[in-house]
C-alpha cells in the first residue's frame, strides 16, 4: 500500500475512552441484593460437625462411641485430603459468622473420656486440628456409670480438662452428671446448664461458650436453659425443627465409618439437616424483603438421586450406611429424638 493511498483512506474514529456511566441506585441493588442472599445462605447452612466419644483400641462396644485410634489417624487424613481442616465448633462458629466457615468441620469429643489427652490428642495434633471436649465436671476422675451395659471407661480429671484446653482445646460443658434435660425437674435443668459451667469456669479459668446435651435430646425448654445460663451455642445431634445455634446438628462417626460413609455423610449432610434459622436483619438493610427466620425443608435442596424417598431413612437410601440394627435393645432413642432416622450410624452413640 503506497503512502499516497494511505492518505486517502478517511481516518476511523478511534474508540472513545469507555465512559462510567452511572447506575442507578435501584439497578446495583439488583445485582447485589442476590449476592447477599448468597452470602446470607451460605451463613445458614447447616455446619458439618462430627460427633466423637472414645478414642481407644476397646472392642467391647455396646453403644458404638469408640473409635480406634488407627480408624480417627484413617478419618481426618481423609479430611485433609479433602483441603477440610477439623477445628473446634466455637472456631467453626465464629468463623461462619465472618464468612470464613468454608472448608471447616467442627470435631466435638463428647463425654470427656479420660483417653481423649493420651489418643485423640496427638492425632488431632499430627493433622493440625482442634476439637470441643465435652466435659462432665459432676463426674470428675469418675467413670460413665450411665451406660448400663458398660464397658466403664474413665472420665477425665480437673488436671486432664486443663491438659486439654493448654493444648488448644475447646472445652464446653455436657452437663454436670448426663442426664436427660428434656426429662429433669427445673433445680437439675438449672444445676446441669448453671452450675457446670461456673464448675468448668473454675476449673479451666475461662466459662465454656458450648454446651452439648446429653443422648442428644433437647426441647425449647432445655434450650432456653442453656441460653439463659450464658452459653452461646449448643451441639444436639438432630434436632430438626429446632435447629439454631443452641441447637446444632451433629453426625455420628463410629469405627465403622470409612472413607465410602464418610463421603456420603458429608454429602447428606445438608441433605438431612434444616438450615439455621436467618440471622436478625442488619439495621441499614432495608432494602430486601422480610426474612421471617423460618427454617427451609432442605429436603428441596436434595440433588437428583439423593433425596430420602418418602417414609424411608438416609440410611434405607444409602444403603451401606445404614447400621440402625446394631443399637442394643433398650438403647435406641425414644421417639421424637430424632437421632433414630438420621443416616444409619447416627442412631448407634447418641450418649
Ligand atoms: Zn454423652
Amino acid at each position: 500500500m503506497s503512502a499516497e493511498f494511505r492518505a486517502r483512506i478517511p481516518a476511523l474514529p478511534l474508540p472513545s475512552p469507555q465512559r462510567r456511566v452511572p447506575v442507578p441506585a435501584s439497578a446495583r441493588e439488583a445485582v447485589t441484593a442476590p449476592a447477599t442472599a448468597r452470602a446470607s445462605m451460605r451463613r445458614r447452612r447447616p455446619p458439618w460437625v462430627l460427633m466423637y466419644h472414645s478414642v481407644s483400641g476397646c472392642t467391647d462396644d455396646p453403644y458404638r462411641i469408640t473409635v480406634s485410634p488407627y480408624r480417627l489417624d484413617r478419618q481426618l487424613r481423609w479430611l485433609r485430603d479433602r483441603g477440610l481442616s477439623g477445628v473446634s465448633v466455637g472456631e467453626l462458629m465464629r468463623a461462619r459468622a465472618a464468612g470464613r466457615g468454608a472448608g471447616l468441620v467442627g470435631l466435638t469429643f463428647d463425654d470427656g473420656y479420660a483417653d481423649f489427652t493420651d489418643s485423640a490428642l496427638p492425632l488431632l495434633h499430627r493433622h493440625g486440628c482442634t476439637a470441643t471436649v465435652f466435659v462432665l465436671p459432676g463426674r470428675l476422675g469418675g467413670d460413665n456409670a450411665w451406660d448400663e451395659l458398660g464397658p466403664r471407661k474413665p472420665l477425665l480429671t480437673a488436671d486432664g480438662i486443663r491438659a486439654a484446653a493448654a493444648e488448644g482445646m475447646e472445652i464446653g460443658s455436657h452437663g454436670l452428671m448426663h442426664t436427660d434435660l428434656t426429662t429433669a425437674d427445673d433445680p437439675t435443668l438449672r444445676r446441669e446448664t448453671k452450675d457446670s459451667r461456673t464448675l468448668l469456669a473454675d476449673i479451666t479459668g475461662t466459662a465454656p461458650d458450648g454446651f452439648c446435651y446429653p443422648y442428644g435430646t433437647v426441647d425449647s425448654r432445655a434450650i432456653e436453659a442453656v441460653r439463659s445460663a450464658g452459653y452461646g451455642y449448643a451441639c444436639a445431634i438432630d434436632p430438626g425443627a429446632l435447629t439454631g445455634m443452641h441447637a446444632l446438628p451433629r453426625v455420628h462417626i463410629d469405627a465403622s465409618d470409612t472413607s465410602p460413609r464418610l463421603f456420603l455423610k458429608r454429602l447428606l449432610n445438608p441433605v438431612r439437616r434444616k438450615p439455621l434459622p436467618a440471622a436478625p436483619p442488619e439495621p441499614v438493610d432495608m432494602t430486601g424483603p422480610a426474612d421471617t427466620g423460618e427454617p427451609v425443608d432442605t429436603t428441596e435442596a436434595a440433588p437428583a438421586g439423593t433425596r430420602p424417598a418418602a417414609g424411608r431413612n438416609e440410611g434405607d437410601a444409602v444403603g451401606p450406611v445404614d447400621t440402625t440394627e446394631a443399637a442394643p435393645a433398650g438403647t435406641r432413642p425414644a421417639a421424637g429424638r430424632n437421632e433414630g432416622d438420621a443416616v444409619g450410624s447416627e442412631t448407634g452413640g447418641s450418649r
